[in-house]
């Protein structure tokens, strides 16, 4: 008796999970979101940050410091943090 083998398995039909790409997500910059606004404060006294633009960061009135966001990552080093008047 003979045997087929032309009966192969299709492996050409075989293909990626879909929906695979779902999982892939491209990195975004986000914007500072005003809930976490809510929740930063200052590294020094613990009080509330104002979001400043020029320069670009979080300033605290009440240690006249100013925290700079540099590359969209704020920077609370205390040390780092530049002399600020609130006069944004
Ligand atoms: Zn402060």
């Amino acid at each position: 008796m003979e045997i087929d083998f032309s009966a192969k398995e299709d492996v050409n039909k075989i293909q990626p999970p879909v929906g695979a790409s779902h999982f892939i997500r491209p990195e975004k910059k986000m914007p500072i979101s005003p809930a976490l606004l809510e929740i930063l404060a200052c590294p020094k006294c613990k009080g509330p940050l104002e979001q400043t633009q020029s320069p670009e960061g979080f300033g605290c009135r009440a240690c006249g410091l100013l925290y700079k966001t540099e590359d969209d990552i704020p920077n609370f080093l205390i040390d780092e943090a530049l002399p600020w008047t609130g006069e944004d």
